[in-house]
């Protein structure tokens, strides 16, 4: 006795594989096809509320990936709009499948590298960076496109990206948070904490 209307498929008679869909941001990594590059879900709903979409808001998702954070931001109201910024083909394809099997098809997907694909975009109210943050020109260009009083977070995992964030930080101030997330696995015949890769994330307001 599924609710029809917490099902993602809408044809579910129809549909065996129809999904059903929880209510707040930080779905299942398996709800996206993804291939292994996607924002993990517990680091996804920390980030979907930084992010703090308000009504009728538009994102940028630099390095869409998945397009995990993108169709999280629309499905938080039916005013939210997103564009993700992907530079592989592959991915920006897996981005368009993922936001129509979620339900959020006016998801835009430009097929591009940042700085140069954001060039003729319009002006977002926040952008999210999850890849191409180190390449030259991209933060440049994400703070300039950024409205006034628009919003910026941006993620690291690698030393390299974290240092550029602790010199945005410097630079600009905002906020920093180090995000840790470990889980129980087999240890022998016994249990261990896990731990996935630490996550830096650096926000800032305009
Ligand atoms: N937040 C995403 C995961 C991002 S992984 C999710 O939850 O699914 C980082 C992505 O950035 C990768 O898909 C990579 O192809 C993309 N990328 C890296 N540099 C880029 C650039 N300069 N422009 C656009 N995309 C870029």
């Amino acid at each position: 006795n599924i609710n029809p209307l917490n099902v993602l498929a809408l044809e579910l008679e129809s549909t065996p594989q129809a999904r059903i869909l929880p209510l707040v941001s930080g779905l299942p990594d398996d709800l996206f096809e993804h291939d292994g590059q996607i924002t993990k879900r517990e680091i996804r709903a920390v980030t979907l509320s930084t992010l703090a979409p308000r009504r009728g808001e538009l994102l940028w998702d630099i390095g869409g990936g998945s397009g995990s954070i993108s169709i999280e931001w629309m499905l938080c109201h039916p005013s939210l709009r997103a564009i993700a910024i992907e530079h592989n083909d592959e991915r920006a394809e897996r981005i368009e499948r993922n936001a129509s099997a979620c339900g959020v098809p006016g998801l835009k997907v430009v097929r591009g590298a940042a700085p140069e694909a954001l060039a003729d975009l319009p002006t977002p109210d926040m952008i999210f960076i999850g890849g191409g943050g180190s390449e030259d020109g991209v933060f440049d260009a994400a703070i300039s496109a950024l409205c006034p009083g628009g919003r910026l977070v941006a993620n690291a995992v690698t030393l390299e990206m974290e240092a550029l964030l602790l010199a945005r930080h410097a630079a600009h101030g905002g906020e920093l948070l180090r995000l840790q997330i470990s889980r129980a696995a087999p240890v022998g015949a016994m249990t261990g904490w896990r731990p996935a890769m630490p996550v830096t994330q650096w926000s800032w307001v305009k």
